[in-house]
């Protein structure tokens, strides 16, 4: 095991998102967000344009008081069953292990790549309990009529969780073959010694519940699944209303689903990614996984559900096109990096770094810094399309994740300079585009 004279837990000395206040600004902030969006589409709410009837006292009528929230046994029972049965699965369903990145000791953690296995038997039950309730599954409609206040829920949840995980990075591991003590792995950027930003960041790396790994966990199940299931639940309820299928609704539905499942296919990709080598698990991502993902991505189903559209053929052929275009950019430009990280593609240009990891400047990689965000990002405008023009609300999928893309450019950028020193500088003048080519 390769050991320096570097310390295990280096402090953090620079902040981001502007420091505490910006931190406090997202952790009430974007819940307010998340449950004014949830509010807005509604089926007794119909929104006609963005400002035009937007009345936030009307809305909030709907919210009740926090104690109602926190003692309500039926959510509660509901969310931890679904979070706990989830854990319970991801521990003990079957699958290939594949070992994530090395760590500041020089060790590395192993993790269970087995979401197929979850998603054939979460789909299996789905089939399952349609046939037995004769299509009518009652969970899954109150799932719909509930949206708002299992978000209140959820968002309490990730709070909670996040105190637990900062208060636990201060209680030593036990050591190996279980004697003794061990140090826990703090994140880089979480480890600043102020509470409410090292809270926020995240302060333990990979913290863990035996072999459950929190992070991965909470990044791949509870929040993506629940994702698929809200869209699955806004197709149902029209179903169950109207008799049919509307196309825009499947489209987004299958779409999202084809999203979801592709990354859970692509799983050990996650392994590889800033949230899981770098960020700390906090606020910041029990929050942005378990709340802000499954309660503002859906807006699309859940808008079309209140507000139906019919596609035409050719404009459903369009949103097909660009949802391909983006999805190829995006898949093959980060299997290119991860093969080209497992030495699979010696024939493209690369550079030699003193890190000793080489950065490729050849194919998407040559193209931009981050082609793959372009791709991605183009994904979700496919999505917001499908819901026509007659509200902006539904564009806040695509304007958000532009803004969480080009923010995440610049903290990787942060972190590649620390990372590669002056090799970075040469890139960037091989590479000179951040994400879309001749533009930014
Ligand atoms: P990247 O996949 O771009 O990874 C950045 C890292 O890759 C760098 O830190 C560096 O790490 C390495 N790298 C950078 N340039 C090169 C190069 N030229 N050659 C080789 N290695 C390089 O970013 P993310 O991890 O942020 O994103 C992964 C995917 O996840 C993206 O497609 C993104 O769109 C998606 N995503 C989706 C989200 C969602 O909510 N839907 C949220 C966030 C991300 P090192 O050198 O240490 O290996």
């Amino acid at each position: 095991m390769a050991k320096s004279n570097a310390p295990l837990n280096p402090r953090t000395t620079s902040f981001e998102f502007s420091g505490i206040p910006g931190a406090l600004g997202i952790t009430f902030g974007l819940p307010l967000v998340c449950v004014v969006l949830n509010q807005m589409i509604r089926p007794d709410y119909h929104i006609t344009g963005f400002f035009s009837n937007f009345d936030v006292a009307e809305l909030w009528n709907h919210i009740k008081p926090l104690k109602w929230y926190m003692t309500n046994r039926e959510l509660w029972t509901y969310y931890l069953c679904w979070f706990g049965s989830l854990a319970i699965l991801d521990v003990v369903l079957p699958g290939p292990v594949m070992e994530g990145v090395e760590l500041r000791d020089g060790t590395k953690l192993r993790y269970k790549i087995n979401g197929i296995a979850l998603c054939s038997l979460l789909s299996s039950v789905l089939a399952v309990r349609w046939k037995l309730t004769g299509g009518q599954l009652p969970e899954l409609q109150y799932l719909y009529e509930h949206q708002t206040d299992f978000c209140i829920i959820v968002v309490i949840f990730s709070f909670i969780m996040s105190v637990f995980l900062y208060m636990a990075s201060f209680f030593p591991l036990t050591g190996e073959n279980g004697t003794g003590t061990k140090e826990r792995i703090l994140s880089v950027s979480g480890n600043t010694g102020n509470v409410i930003y090292d809270w926020f960041i995240g302060r333990e790396l990979n913290p863990r519940v035996g072999p459950l790994d929190l992070k991965m966990f909470c990044e791949l199940r509870p929040g993506l699944l629940l994702w698929c299931l809200i869209n699955i639940s806004c197709l149902h309820h029209y179903y169950l209303e109207t008799g049919k299928i509307n196309n825009a609704i499947l489209f987004v539905t299958l779409a999202q689903g084809f999203y979801v499942f592709d990354g859970v296919l692509n799983e050990e990709g996650v392994l590889t990614m800033m949230d899981i080598t770098t960020d700390g698990f906090g606020y910041m991502l029990t929050f942005g996984d378990l709340a802000l993902v499954p309660f503002t991505y859906t807006l699309q189903a859940r808008y079309l559900t209140v507000s139906p559209i019919t596609l035409t053929k050719g404009y459903l052929a369009f949103l097909t096109g660009i949802m391909a275009l983006g999805y190829y950019i995006f898949h093959s430009a980060n299997k290119q990096k991860s093969d080209f990280r497992h030495g699979k593609l010696p024939h493209l240009e690369s550079m030699d770094t003193k890190r000793g990891t080489k950065l490729l400047c050849d194919g998407w990689w040559g193209m931009s810094q981050h082609m793959n965000y372009f791709g991605d990002w183009l994904i979700s405008l496919s999505w917001c399309l499908a819901t026509g023009f007659q509200t902006p609300l539904t564009y806040y999928y695509s304007l958000y994740f532009a803004t969480l893309l080009f923010h995440r450019q610049q903290r990787d950028e942060h972190l590649c300079k620390i990372k590669y020193g002056d090799d970075w500088k040469r890139y960037e003048e091989k590479v000179p585009y951040k994400i879309i080519p001749y533009v930014y």
